[in-house]
């Protein structure tokens, strides 16, 4: 088979048993299923996971056999011991926690970081057996975090797309992580990374901007040498499963039983996985409250909770079992009577057919979750209820509180809350459940999870454009480059000056230019074919003490001001706004202050906070702090933050050397132009992308960038700019 996308979870959707002496799969249904289900008539794809159990290494063969002759899944094989650390050790006890916001269960001294990455790597090697440079490779959840830097570093031009189903957690909570870096690292390898809420989106772009230093935008991070588009995806359910069960009207033991056993009863119903995220002591405590608080439904209603057993071997959740079997039997002690016992509960997994009848028979939906990467369960109950118009009561912590504007919203902490809600659901009249119940129906049935699948993937197959530039050496291109140089009848060299022209100095004074850079860029300005332009950060005052005399063409404070070549003036290009710097100054102030070796410069235009002579792990991590709190505290004002080479720059929105390039580039005519700009920091990327792609374009230093070469230092510089200076 050579299929054109391949699908990554970290289990297939199938049941693997051992019969006697043979192995047998059978189908398992879920979310990810159903949604892809539909995708097969589209598109042949493979879908790669977990087998589900442990097949000993002689009987893999026959397995993978069985699996190539009846169907799209290749299986990876684990261990029991393997799925020990790697799911229930990594997985399960530390990023779900963590993720969910229980910090407190994660045990981060447990050892299975390293099993982790060789879970990822065992997936890595099935699917880079299977795939072609041109596959699409979709990469589902947690489990497999650092599947996609995997596949790039094998493969570096696939395209790969990563959903996490769960939350995404606030910085704050993520970098507790000891293992952060690696984890972003790992999924930063994606083309495309989907989130179920704006919320999760956001939490992932500002952690990657806070513990990786990323320049990050609305709908993508730079990083690197690549792109990176991330954006909300909010799964959903097939609603015509679901409809057609409740059109059925089929006859069922359960059906009977709750039409029998609860027809003078309202039914307030709860399906969760027993987890801890899904908040049920906190279901039972507010429906403890509703109950001591309304009297008058006292024999009158019932909560049956199901509580579908979950990752059972996992320490923290025997743990919770214990609380809620106690919490039960206190409620029931205090408010049932002969006949009546106010809460059912059931813990098993009941199938689809089951799960259909409870809920169309459920008066009210009661979801509690702490925390729940979307909760599909109100979606197929909201689907269930398009005629009966139940009510749903669903806590804001849930992906789905973002979507189903039909829910009574509750902060599953506030247990007066949940009782009031409870009473508010019951005690709701016709006209109010059906205009509520319509409008959940309505989402459910329009964002069905076959379009989510399918606007995953088209974004994936056709908004990526992953790889900015791959750069390569000037050097070993320099012949080309002097012949377009020769041939060309105008040309443009555009020069950063610090780091580029001359080596970085402690003391920015110290940067003077050498004698023979002036001779080079005399000999350059004074051919008449060439525009030479010194593009810089500097002030006009540093530029005019040093190329006062010169020909070439000045720009400072990054494009401000303007003097061309040839003339002794300097033009203003923007108007100046500085009201704001007095603000500033006093934070940048206060900051030098405390970080001895740092020092503020004050430009005409703008503020920068200079830390070339401190310690350089410390250095860089005050910058990236100092960059982020003035990013967030300065929203309101007209300026731009930047970080560039050993300084943090604030300046008015509005001036960067890419709207400069533009200002020059209107008065020229550029079709048959040569045109040569080097530089060496995060300012010159702004000219880089404002040139066209074919331009000689130079990062100096080794960096990531959107130039097309690069250089090392900036005597390779001055080496390739003295010899274009000899050309005529
Ligand atoms: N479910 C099930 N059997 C049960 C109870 C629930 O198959 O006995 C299904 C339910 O229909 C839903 C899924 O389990 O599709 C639960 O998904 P949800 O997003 O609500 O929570 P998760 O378990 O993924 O955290």
């Amino acid at each position: 088979m050579d299929p054109k996308l391949i699908i990554v979870s970290n289990r297939l959707p199938i049941h693997l048993e051992k019969r006697e002496s043979d192995w047998m799969s059978s189908p398992s249904s879920g979310g990810l299923v159903s949604a892809l289900d539909p995708l097969k008539q589209e598109m042949k794809f493979l879908w790669i996971g977990w087998a589900g159990a442990a097949v000993p290494e002689n009987e893999q063969p026959s397995v993978r056999e069985m699996f190539n002759r009846s169907s799209a899944y290749q299986p990876v094989f684990l261990s029991n011991e393997e799925v020990e650390k790697f799911y229930n050790g990594f997985s399960n006890s530390v990023l779900w926690p963590l993720f969910h916001y229980f910090p407190e269960r994660v045990d981060f001294s447990l050892p299975f970081w390293d099993e982790y990455k060789k879970g990822n790597e065992k997936f890595a090697a099935v699917v880079l057996d299977a795939c072609k440079d041109d596959t699409l490779v979709w990469v589902h959840d947690y489990h497999l975090l650092l599947l996609p830097k995997l596949l790039r570093e094998a493969r570096p031009k696939l395209r790969i797309g990563f959903f996490l189903h769960i939350p995404f957690p606030s910085s704050e909570l993520y970098r507790l992580l000891p293992v952060r870096r690696e984890l972003l690292e790992g999924v930063l390898g994606s083309d495309l990374i989907g989130f179920q809420t704006h919320d999760y989106a956001r939490y992932f772009a500002v952690t990657c901007s806070r513990i990786l230093g990323l320049e990050i935008h609305p709908t993508e991070l730079r990083y690197g040498d690549r792109k990176i588009l991330y954006g909300t995806y909010p799964i959903g359910i097939d609603p015509k499963i679901f409809g057609k069960e409740i059109d059925r009207k089929r006859e069922s033991p359960l059906r009977t039983e709750l039409n029998e056993r609860y027809s003078s009863v309202k039914l307030v119903l709860g399906v969760d996985r027993s987890d801890y995220s899904k908040g049920l002591p906190h279901k039972l405590r507010g429906f403890e409250r509703f109950l001591e608080l309304h009297p008058e439904w006292k024999g009158k209603v019932v909560l049956l909770q199901v509580a579908v057993p979950s990752r059972t071997d996992v320490r923290e959740y025997q743990r919770q079992k214990d609380e809620l079997d106690q919490l039960v039997g206190r409620i029931n002690g205090r408010f049932g009577a002969p006949g009546y016992t106010p809460i059912q509960y059931f813990v098993r997994d009941f199938s689809f057919e089951e799960l259909c009848a409870l809920y169309e028979r459920a008066d009210v939906l009661l979801v509690t979750s702490i925390r729940d990467g979307m909760n599909l369960v109100c979606l197929e109950y909201s689907v269930c209820q398009r005629k009966r118009h139940g009510v749903l009561v669903l806590s804001e912590f849930a992906g789905a509180a973002r979507s189903l504007s039909g829910a009574l919203l509750i902060n599953p902490w506030e247990t007066q809350g949940v009782a009031n809600a409870i009473h508010q659901a019951l005690a709701m009249e016709e006209p109010e459940r059906a205009k509520r119940a319509a409008e959940n129906y309505q989402y459910a049935k329009t964002f069905s999870a076959k379009g989510w699948a399918t606007r995953f993937l088209g974004d994936l197959r056709t908004k990526v454009i992953s790889i900015i530039s791959e750069t390569e050496d000037l050097r070993a291109h320099f012949l080309n480059l002097k012949i377009d140089y020769v041939r060309a009848a105008k040309r443009f060299i555009l020069l950063d000056y610090d780091g580029t022209l001359v080596p970085f100095a402690m003391d920015p004074k110290d940067a003077k230019p050498p004698k023979e850079l002036l001779a080079i860029l005399g000999r350059l300005s004074g051919n008449p074919k060439n525009l030479v332009y010194v593009i810089s950060g500097r002030t006009t005052e540093d530029l005019d003490k040093w190329f006062g005399q010169s020909q070439t063409g000045l720009a400072a404070e990054h494009g401000m001001f303007l003097r061309k070549m040839g003339s002794g003036e300097w033009k203003t290009l923007t108007s100046l706004v500085t009201e704001w710097k007095e603000q500033v100054a006093k934070i940048l102030k206060d900051h030098a202050d405390r970080i001895p070796g740092s020092f503020v410069e004050e430009k005409k235009t703008g503020l920068a906070w200079h830390y070339r002579a401190v310690n350089e792990k410390f250095g860089e991590w005050q910058a990236l702090e100092l960059k982020i709190h003035l990013e967030e505290t300065l929203t309101n004002l007209p300026v731009t933050v930047m970080q560039a080479n050993k300084v943090v720059e604030v300046r008015p929105v509005g001036i960067n050397k890419g709207l400069l390039i533009r200002h020059i580039w209107e008065e020229v005519d550029t079709t048959s132009s040569f045109v040569l700009a080097m530089g060496d920091d995060q300012s010159d990327e702004e000219m880089f992308e404002a040139l066209p792609p074919t331009t000689w374009t130079c990062r100096v230093g080794v960096a990531p960038t959107r130039a097309r070469f690069n250089l090392r230092r900036s005597d390779e510089v001055l080496e390739i700019l003295n010899e274009l200076s000899q050309l005529t």
